[in-house]
């Protein structure tokens, strides 16, 4: 059958449907859930000209497939998140490999025993994985926190190495701020493992949608109760009606075209671009994208090699690593970071966590809680650092209480 794309002129809304801001997995998953256990009638609004969120995939020019929004793996040890996805398409085994290009020499990232060879030499990489072992134990994970923590003059050796060959520029490029200055969560993301394993990620699953993430979003949204609006910005078609005119007077409704909506509305923007940056724009960081196509089978020698000493650009990502793609040409992604400063032309890709920022995404969410039929979800509009899988795991949760209602 397809998806149903409408235009919101000729959409016809009922006041008991439910409305869906955003087709990523957050407006996806929800929108197919409510439409296949509730029965509702589902609306999606999607500003952009497609489908799939960050997630959206297409091939380019020279037919490699290439990710829009960044490079994008699946990986979790949800198994219902996991089955969730796998219901709409089939998987390819992939475990994700990152290097670190420092000074020209790879060294696998997370930085593990093998890179300590690479970085101290044999004889003294023993000598400091035994002191790493001791004080964490064998095959355990610590984070760049706490390995500069610690008492003792080797692992200080070892810490600074890490901070300064692996995190420093890297952070400083990708968030405008030093290690010390982003949330301890943001690097506590990619820790020290002690181990000779390589992969990015240990999760117990993780894979690629054997045809890409496209595909896997027209069939979630393929269902006869859903209809989706492509090209359509939420603030521009809903009508927000507030308790009074005050600055912080909460919502009381919304309406769209001229329907007070009573069915459940899931909004997966960001909460501060919905009510028109009352209280200032929410800072976020957001990316440029160069990609270069190849005439080689491959260019680099894995998934994604991070520049961590050198370069402007953060990383590279070649996707035929990711896809399996068999292809005589290659297509590899180079990614800026850049301050978010123009919605008109740039895309918030990343929430930057901090407690002062929380403060003041909380005074947007304050806004929607008198709303007992809104619902702010995913990424942006909870303004998380969350991973796919997390995002996928919280719409199934928040589609089990609504289907309960
Ligand atoms: P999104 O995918 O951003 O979807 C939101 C949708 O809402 C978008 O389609 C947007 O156009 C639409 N929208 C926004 N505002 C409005 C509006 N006002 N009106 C109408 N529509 C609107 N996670 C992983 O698990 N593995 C990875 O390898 C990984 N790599 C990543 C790489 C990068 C560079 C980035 C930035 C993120 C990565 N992530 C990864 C995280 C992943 O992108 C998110 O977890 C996921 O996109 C969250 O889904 P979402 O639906 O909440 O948001
Ligand atoms: N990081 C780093 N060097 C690396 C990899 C990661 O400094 O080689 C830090 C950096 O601050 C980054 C964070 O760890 O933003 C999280 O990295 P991750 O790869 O999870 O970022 P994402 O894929 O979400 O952009």
């Amino acid at each position: 059958m397809g998806v149903r794309y409408v235009d919101i002129k000729d959409a016809e809304v009922r006041r008991d449907d439910a409305v869906v801001v955003g087709s990523g997995f957050a407006g996806a998953v929800v929108a197919r859930e409510l439409a296949e256990r509730a029965g509702r009638r589902v609306l999606v609004i999607e500003k952009r000209p497609h489908i799939g969120g960050n997630m959206y995939d297409e091939a380019d020019e020279a037919g490699v497939l290439v990710h829009r929004y960044g490079p994008h793996i699946f990986h979790t040890n949800d198994k219902r998140a996991f089955d969730y996805v796998r219901r709409f398409t089939g998987w390819r085994d992939y475990s994700h490999k990152v290097l670190a290009d420092w000074y020209g020499t790879y060294l696998p990232v997370p930085f593990n025993k093998t890179s300590m060879e690479i970085a101290f030499g044999g004889e003294k990489a023993a000598r400091l994985t035994a002191k790493l072992v001791q004080a964490f134990g064998d095959e355990r994970k610590v984070t760049l926190n706490e390995l500069r923590a610690q008492d003792d003059s080797d692992l200080a050796e070892v810490a600074d190495f890490v901070y300064q060959n692996v995190f420093l520029r890297y952070t400083q490029k990708q968030w405008g701020l030093t290690p010390e200055e982003v949330d301890p969560s943001v690097t506590a993301r990619v820790p020290v493992f002690i181990s000779r394993d390589d992969r990015y990620f240990q999760d117990a699953y993780q894979g690629m949608p054997a045809e890409g993430y496209t595909p896997l979003f027209e069939r979630m949204l393929d269902h006869e109760n859903v209809s989706v609006c492509l090209n359509t910005e939420a603030e521009s078609v809903f009508d927000l009606e507030f308790e009074s005119d005050a600055e912080d007077a909460p919502l009381s409704g919304i309406r769209l075209r001229d329907v007070l909506l009573e069915g459940p509305i899931v909004y997966t923007g960001p909460l501060d671009e919905l009510f028109l940056s009352r209280f200032g724009r929410l800072p976020y960081r957001s990316l440029d994208f160069v990609y270069e196509t190849h005439d080689v089978d491959y260019k680099l020698p894995c998934g994604t090699v991070n520049y961590t000493v050198t370069e402007d650009y953060t990383r590279i990502t070649e996707f035929k690593y990711l896809t399996g793609q068999v292809c005589p040409k290659t297509t590899i992604m180079k990614e800026y970071s850049r301050p978010y400063e123009d919605p008109k032309t740039q895309t918030p890709y990343y929430a930057i966590v901090s407690d002062e920022n929380e403060a003041h995404y909380g005074r947007y969410r304050a806004l929607t809680e008198s709303l007992p039929n809104f619902h702010p979800l995913g990424r942006l509009a909870e303004y998380r650092y969350y991973n796919m899988d997390v995002i996928v795991g919280r719409a199934l949760a928040l589609a089990d209480r609504l289907v309960r209602e």
